[in-house]
């Protein structure tokens, strides 16, 4: 694949917003069907441009109009904001404090750098396949919570492009939410609390709360692979006082009288050693539920002694629990889909079903894009004569391996389109029937 070069940045953007931005989509999503008078219009963009010169309170009237600004001033990130009480681009002509937001997708900010207590394969803004497994795991935890618990329907979940994943969860009601309903939601998705120098993060109490329940079982299934295999966490004295650290301070303890590894056996129980998983845990037994990654559970006769503790489950929740900036107020910015910026991938929507799968090095690189393009070969180029620009638009995207993105991108909106194609058949039978 192309390196991503910034400095041919300005040569490929407009390349970029000409055939491969998915205008399309992207409009009939930010219009929400256009029931709301005005939506699209009230809503705020913000652009950076070269040398960071950064443009707040950018509306257009139409999406066709966003297009055209696009593809003249070619954004290298583009921020989708609130949807205000009035134009944004015209706030400076309402009076003081009138202007305001007024509603917003809850957006969820997952990146990897919060993670990096407990990986050791990269650090900061690097990441590998190893760690991406973290993604992997908090985009599972949370999806689950939101449909499940909180009864949230839209979730358009997107990679980064750098390190990490961005939920907007767009249904109606939710993007009302006022900004003390968003910290509610935020408040009972977060589990691991304190600073980098705080060792226990995750305090459990008795009895467990079904959502960490649920995000336990979730875990369980990545966590021999990721943490005992991928991150060795066994994998030398040092690294099990770390462990031992997350233990009930009563397991802890007990651990801490003995030398390291008979405490660490003591603390982890036998299921704790790989090997032995298999031979020493019966069909009905708790390795056999969990697998291995039921090796950090207590086993059943410890967990009798010492309730009412609250169980050993913390080191399993530490590893990949979800956190992200709790900023989560309607008025703030957040940028999505195929925005640039200096070092990054395309930003492309995740596929939940085969989340697994996903390679954030598949990515393609804006200078990789363009050269698909090119060696795309100007076959299209005389036929294109004729066509309609937006029609050209459309295959010129389909030749490159940005199609299956923009494709997840339009069974989102289609999502959207046919739930409130739902509602207006039920409305309206509700009405014959009176
Ligand atoms: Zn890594």
């Amino acid at each position: 694949m192309a390196r991503f070069e910034p400095a041919a940045l300005p040569e490929l953007l407009p390349v970029f917003y000409r055939r491969l931005f998915p205008h399309g989509p992207y409009g009939r999503w930010l219009s929400y069907g256009g029931v709301a008078k005005n939506y699209f219009q009230l809503r705020e963009f913000s652009f950076t441009l070269r040398d960071d010169v950064y443009l707040r309170f950018q509306s257009f009237g139409s999406p066709q109009e966003l297009e055209r600004e696009l593809q003249k001033i070619n954004p290298y990130k583009i921020d989708i904001g609130a949807v205000y009480s009035h134009r944004p681009n015209q706030h400076n002509t309402v009076h003081l404090g009138a202007f305001q937001p007024q509603e917003k997708e809850l957006v969820f900010d997952i990146d990897m750098t919060d993670y990096d207590d407990v990986r050791t394969c990269c650090s900061s803004a690097d990441i590998c396949s190893k760690c991406w497994t973290l993604m992997t795991i908090a985009v599972r935890i949370i999806d689950r919570a939101l449909v499940e618990d909180l009864g949230v329907r839209h979730r358009l979940w997107v990679y980064s492009g750098r390190r990490g994943v961005h939920c907007w969860v767009c249904d109606d009601a939710v993007r009302k939410w006022s900004p003390a309903l968003r910290a509610a939601a935020v408040e009972y998705l977060s589990l691991v609390k304190g600073s980098a120098d705080t060792v226990k993060k995750v305090t459990l109490s008795h009895p467990v709360h079904p959502f960490i329940r649920r995000s336990v079982a979730v875990v369980e299934k990545y966590f021999e692979e990721f943490a005992l295999l991928g991150q060795d966490i066994l994998g030398s004295p040092e690294k099990w006082a770390k462990v031992l650290a997350l233990l009930p301070e009563a397991a802890g303890a007990a651990a801490g009288r003995v030398p390291a590894e008979e405490g660490l056996a003591a603390a982890l129980g036998a299921a704790a050693c790989p090997r032995r998983a298999g031979a020493g845990a019966g069909p009905g037994g708790l390795a056999r539920v969990g697998g291995d990654a039921a090796a950090l559970l207590p086993s059943p006769r410890r967990q009798r002694q010492q309730r009412p503790r609250p169980p050993a489950q913390e080191p399993l929740q530490r590893a990949p629990q979800n956190r992200w900036d709790p900023r989560q107020k309607p008025g703030n910015l957040r940028n999505t889909e195929t925005g640039q910026d200096k070092r990054r991938r395309i930003s492309v929507p995740l596929d939940l079903q085969r989340l697994d799968q996903f390679d954030p090095f598949a990515v393609p690189t804006i200078s990789s894009l363009c050269q698909e393009l090119d060696a795309a070969g100007s076959d299209g180029e005389q036929e294109d004569g004729a066509e309609t620009e937006p029609k050209r638009r459309t295959r010129d995207y389909r030749r490159t391996s940005l199609a299956p993105y923009v494709r997840l991108f339009e069974r989102f909106v289609e999502g959207l389109e046919s739930a409130r194609r739902g509602e207006r058949i039920r409305r309206s039978d509700l009405q014959g029937d009176f």
